[in-house]
């Protein structure tokens, strides 16, 4: 069993309700909710966050993010994604995933 959470979830030894898999990302509802659609989008192999993320996987991370925002038909009231980097960031799960909010107004700025 991975000691990363999000490594046992692209692994599929922990569950998550799975909502988008590409070759390199798995996306899934998040476990506490900030909004009516929150999904993480993450890579299957394990990078701490954005600063360690090549531009490639930067990319296919931010396709994949508006991907699951359109299907889940919020392209026309728009959506929010977002990614947490280190303390002041507010990281808590040291696996890079990028936030996909939508649902209400997103208040900016963020706290
Ligand atoms: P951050 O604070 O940016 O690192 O975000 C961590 C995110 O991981 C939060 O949205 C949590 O709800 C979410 N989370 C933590 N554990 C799980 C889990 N087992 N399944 C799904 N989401 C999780
Ligand atoms: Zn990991």
């Amino acid at each position: 069993m991975p000691e990363c959470i999000f490594c046992g979830i692209a692994a599929r030894q922990l569950p998550a309700a799975v909502v988008h898999e590409d070759e390199h990302t798995i996306a899934f509802d998040a476990l506490n909710p900030a909004a009516p659609l929150h999904v993480l989008v993450v890579p299957k192999r394990h990078v701490a966050s954005l600063s360690e993320a090549d531009p490639e996987l930067a990319g296919r991370l931010a396709a994949a993010s508006a991907k699951v925002a359109l299907a889940a038909g919020y392209g026309e009231r728009g959506y929010r994604v977002l990614t947490n980097v280190g303390p002041d960031g507010g990281q808590s799960v040291f696996h890079l995933h990028f936030h996909v909010l939508a649902g209400r107004s997103l208040g900016w700025p963020p706290g």
